[in-house]
């Protein structure tokens, strides 16, 4: 193991939604930041704009394999890039309802309560708004947590058939509200006319975690990356109360750092795996883990595709994500559970379809797919999932990841599935399809190092720092306390510009 000579204020691991957005509100700290990342800069090539490359061919898949909960090899939608996940999001920024804040009963069980209200951060979603310069209006969404938005303009416009959508919806009573998106549409548009949600960005309009928040903090000098460096270890002090050094692999040297302070931004689940991996004889259970809930309460969202077909109706949208309806995300009986929010996929196309089928059909020509594809109007159906002790993630022998998935929550997404087939139905789609995503697309983890006030029941407290070592930051999907039913990556940016505002007030560099 060689030293690097350098001793950094910070160490930041991951360059994801929540490192790199805890980074860009750190450099004008001063401190000396070393961000390590996994993965290098995303090619700059055709194939990122070409459907049958991306899903069928999955050529920008890492070869890494991890292992369901029967032990089963399979290859996880995960990704390792400068942005990480967030290179390949929707770039949906949905704030969580107000509600969301506190504990909310479901049949399946109880979405625990956050340590702090949506009026106390509802100031940094606003500042992740501007950040990530999402685009949005206000006053239509019939669940809208309320508060001052950052949006930097108006939502990006319908195209002519999902206009017609929209009214459509409207007309039948429905509430349809235009998603907050982080993308310049006009710059995503003029590279080649796909839809984003799932495609790679290689800096032509995605605003994802690299184009908000690196790239700009990168230009400070007080900020060195290192790229193609996978952290495999972090090593704690001798009093065990601090992490002392972080160990990662670079170009097939085994190398160590030391730091004042390190913020761990792995992602939900290679964060978990990270402490579970550092274990050491005074901590057999891994760093940061006196709870034992460090890998626990694993959450993924219950999600469904939804495909609404109509022979006679051609879908001539490109990318075709602007609209959601929230009229279900709080139930519609008055004793009745939450459900979730529907809200629409990016325009699938016949290798987009035929990469989500079940082997046994994978024969269907193209043709037939793409014929389906131009009938169809495409959602995304999505429910909470609630966490849960059991629902996890570990390390193998071999040091392999195993996620044991234990969804939660089913009936909720079952009704939801129904009322939105309903819905579809109503705005003229008579043929629907549907299809559940399994723990293969872990998109939306969650939950593995939670945030809590009782340091029995959660490895961090309300500002991600560890119970056990105060010089410990999880700042990424990990710290969630539940899932809610909205995309997770507004609220890690907000929580991230949260986490930096307390760093700058309890500590000197
Ligand atoms: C296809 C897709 C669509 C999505 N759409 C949306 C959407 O529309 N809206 C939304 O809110 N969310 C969406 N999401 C989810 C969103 O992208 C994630 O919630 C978010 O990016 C998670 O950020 P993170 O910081 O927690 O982790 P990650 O993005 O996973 O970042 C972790 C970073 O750490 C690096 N890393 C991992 N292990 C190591 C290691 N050992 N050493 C060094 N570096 C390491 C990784 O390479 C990565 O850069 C989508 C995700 C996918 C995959």
């Amino acid at each position: 193991m060689k030293n690097i000579e350098q001793h950094y204020d910070i160490v930041i691991v991951g360059t994801g939604i929540g490192g790199a957005t805890v980074l860009s509100a750190l450099v004008d700290t001063g401190a000396s930041i070393l961000v390590l990342e996994r993965g290098e800069q995303l090619p700059d090539t055709a194939a990122a704009r070409d459907a049958q490359a991306v899903f069928v061919d999955q050529s920008f898949k890492s070869d890494e394999q991890w292992r369901d909960v029967n032990g089963k090899l399979f290859a996880p939608g995960n990704y390792y890039y400068l942005g990480g996940n967030s290179k390949f999001y929707g770039a949906v920024m949905l704030r969580y309802r107000e509600r969301d804040f506190s504990a909310l009963k479901f049949e399946g069980g109880v979405s625990p309560a956050w340590p702090f209200s949506y009026t106390e951060f509802a100031p940094f979603y606003r500042a992740a708004e501007t950040l990530y310069q999402v685009r949005g209006t206000v006053g239509e969404d019939s669940s809208d947590p309320g508060g001052e938005r950052g949006y930097i303009e108006g939502p990006v416009p319908d195209e002519p058939c999902i206009a017609r959508l929209r009214q459509k919806l409207l007309d039948k009573g429905y509430h349809p509200f235009s998603l907050p998106l982080a993308v310049d549409i006009e710059r995503w548009l003029a590279r080649s006319q796909t839809p984003w949600d799932g495609f790679p960005d290689t800096g032509t309009g995605k605003i994802d975690a690299q184009a908000a928040a690196l790239t700009p903090a990168l230009e400070h000098d007080n900020v060195t990356l290192i790229s193609g460096a996978k952290v495999s270890r972090l090593q704690v002090s001798e009093c065990g109360k601090r992490i002392k050094s972080v160990e990662f692999e670079k170009a097939g040297q085994q190398l160590s750092v030391s730091a004042t302070l390190v913020i761990l931004s792995a992602g939900a689940i290679n964060s978990a795996a990270l402490l579970l991996a550092s274990k050491c004889a005074r901590f057999p259970k891994g760093l940061s883990n006196s709870s034992d809930q460090v890998g626990r309460n694993f959450m993924n969202h219950n999600c469904s595709a939804l495909l609404a077909i109509n022979p006679f109706r051609r879908n001539r949208a490109v990318y075709q994500k602007t609209i959601a309806v929230n009229d279900y995300y709080f139930g519609d009986e008055p004793s009745g559970e939450p459900l979730g929010n529907i809200q629409l996929l990016g325009k699938l196309n016949g290798s987009i379809l035929k990469a989500g089928l079940p082997a046994k059909f994978r024969w269907l020509p193209t043709f037939v797919l793409n014929w389906l594809a131009n009938h169809s109007v495409d959602w995304y159906v999505m429910s909470e999932d609630l966490p849960n002790p059991e629902s996890r993630v570990s390390l193998d022998d071999d040091g392999c990841i195993r996620l044991s998935w234990q969804r939660s929550n089913m009936s909720a997404h079952n009704k939801l599935l129904s009322r939105a087939k309903k819905m579809a139905r109503a705005t003229g789609y008579p043929f629907l399809l549907s299809k559940p995503f399994d723990s293969s697309v872990p998109s939306h983890q969650c939950g593995t190092v939670r945030m809590g006030i009782d340091p029995a029941l959660a490895p961090l407290d309300s500002y991600c720092r560890s119970y056990d070592q105060r010089n410990l930051f999880v700042v990424d999907a990990s710290f969630l306390p539940n899932s809610a039913a909205v995309n997770p990556a507004l609220t890690i940016a907000a929580q991230a510009l949260r986490v930096a505002e307390h760093i700058k007030t309890t500590e000197t560099f």
